[in-house]
């Protein structure tokens, strides 16, 4: 089933940069699907549109079945620092004028499922980078959304506070029966993750290369996984021709 269709998405911005020509994928409900580019190649512009943040400036972005309800996961955590993560996870339901209660209780089940109940009233100060990701992750995810795209969301992070994440990821994922778009710019993370990765060009961005994966959980540096890596590293367009 088609969850989305982008039909040659063009964007330009006002200072005559060409973020995004001709990008056109579907994407179907249920997949991980990785969006892998150079930086400045249009990933981050390309999630922006697909959450109706920016509008594209040619070309369609259309929901077969109606828009999803759609969580956001930006690459840093932008937490609200004066208060603690129980209160920034309720956000979105405190701007849906979710009673208090019933907010406070969605709020406290997210925060439980990235590892983070003892932490329900630390302020982001008092967290680490990878923490103040998870908490962003339950703020995301506690207006249950059918989509979820994420912007480079571990680039920050060490790396096994990355892998952690990223199994987390891979679970929430399944539990909930998402659909996710996962920006990123590391062929190892897509690899590991996605059951499919689009590859793109450097800008204006459009689409490389489709590869589709097979389907996890994968073991880093078994020999699969770096076959899987290989297969992706080669779909990448070279330094070279970006130049
Ligand atoms: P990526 O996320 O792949 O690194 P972006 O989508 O952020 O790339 O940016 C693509 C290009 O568009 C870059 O050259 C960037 O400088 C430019 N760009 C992004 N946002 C704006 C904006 N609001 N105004 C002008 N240029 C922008
Ligand atoms: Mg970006």
């Amino acid at each position: 089933m088609s969850l989305l269709s982008l039909a040659t998405v063009a964007k330009h911005f006002a200072n005559g940069v060409e973020a995004l020509r001709d990008l056109s994928f579907d994407l179907a409900a249920g997949e991980f699907v990785s969006l892998l580019g150079p930086s400045g190649c249009g990933k981050s512009t390309a999630l922006r549109l697909i959450a109706g943040l920016l509008p594209p400036d040619g070309g369609m972005i259309g929901w077969p079945h109606g828009k999803p309800p759609i969580g956001f996961v930006f690459q840093d955590a932008t937490l609200m620092p004066w208060t603690d993560a129980l209160t920034n996870v309720r956000l979105p339901l405190d701007l849906q004028h979710v009673p208090r209660k019933a907010g406070n209780e969605r709020a406290a089940v997210a925060l439980a499922r990235v590892g983070l109940s003892d932490f329900a009233h630390a302020y982001p100060r008092e967290l680490s980078g990878g923490m103040k990701m998870r908490v962003s992750i339950a703020r995301a995810l506690v207006a249950r959304p059918r989509l979820l795209l994420l912007d480079e969301p571990f680039a920050a992070l060490d790396e096994p506070s990355r892998a952690a994440l990223n199994d987390d990821l891979l679970r929430l994922w399944r539990e909930d029966d998402l659909t996710v778009i996962f920006v990123t710019h590391s062929v190892s993370e897509s690899a590991y993750l996605s059951s499919r990765v689009l590859v793109m060009t450097p800008r204006p961005g459009r689409i490389a290369a489709d590869i589709a994966l097979p389907s996890g959980p994968r073991t880093r540096l078994s020999a699969e996984f770096l076959e899987i890596e290989r297969r992706i590293a080669a779909a990448l367009p070279s330094a070279d021709s970006a130049a």
